[in-house]
């Protein structure tokens, strides 16, 4: 990520310099870090409550049903 040292602050690429220099105090910033990375891939934890999310929610609606067809 852009970070100016001096400025101590997050710089967005969009801002900086055309020399890759911070906009505010012209020193450089460390660009180092920045990565054109793959979409990282979701943990399995997400899926987890994913499908703990689906099935809770199949679940209320099989209830709803069930409520609804009692009412007749
Ligand atoms: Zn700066």
């Amino acid at each position: 990520m852009p970070w100016c040292d001096s400025c101590d602050a997050y710089r967005a690429p969009t801002v900086l310099t055309e020399n890759g220099h911070c906009s505010t105090c012209d020193s450089e910033v460390d660009v180092s870090d920045v990565k054109v990375t793959a979409p990282t891939k979701a943990p399995w934890h997400f899926w987890l409550m994913v499908i703990a999310l689906v099935l809770y929610l199949g679940w209320r609606l099989i209830e709803g049903f069930l409520w609804l067809f009692a009412q007749f």
